[in-house]
């Protein structure tokens, strides 16, 4: 009697190619064959076996040990250096929270944090007054109407 659709996808998670692709002569071989579904599932789970075998073999050492191991350390150092790229970034993250983002009207334009007001784009002359011990980036928008000043 042959197997039903539940039966022949649970036989497949641990099938065989030959019973993957219905070449075989076992049950579920048959069921495959018969069954587009089923088919359609062996097929992909054939292509997803097929890309994990060749990810494998990449991973095995090409020479030996010692190639293997330089690699891991080279891994390592891959990983530990996005690491500290990302404790940088944290702060900075962090500022850019409390950063205010404000129009400069000319110099005689005072700060305004948090508001954003129209301007025609031509004379742009930010004035910014920083107190002792603060320090202040100026970033260029590509609106050229506006700043992004950062105090920090
Ligand atoms: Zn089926």
């Amino acid at each position: 009697m042959a197997i039903d659709c539940t039966t022949a996808l649970e036989l497949l998670l641990e099938a065989e190619p030959a019973d993957l692709d219905g070449s075989a002569s076992s049950e579920l071989s048959v069921h495959v064959r018969e069954c587009a579904r089923c088919r359609a599932v062996g097929q992909e789970l054939l292509v997803q076996q097929d890309r994990l075998s060749r990810e494998l073999a990449a991973l095995r050492p090409a020479v030996g040990v010692e190639d293997a191991l330089q690699k891991a350390r080279r891994e390592r150092m891959r990983r530990s250096r996005r690491r500290q790229a990302w404790r940088l970034a944290a702060p900075l993250a962090a500022a850019a929270a409390v950063a205010a983002v404000f129009l400069a009207r000319g110099p005689e334009a005072g700060r305004m944090p948090g508001e954003v007001v129209a301007l025609p784009a031509s004379r742009i002359e930010p004035s910014v007054e920083v107190s002792a011990g603060q320090n202040v980036m100026v970033f260029e928008t590509r609106d050229r109407s506006a700043k992004v000043i950062w105090f920090y």
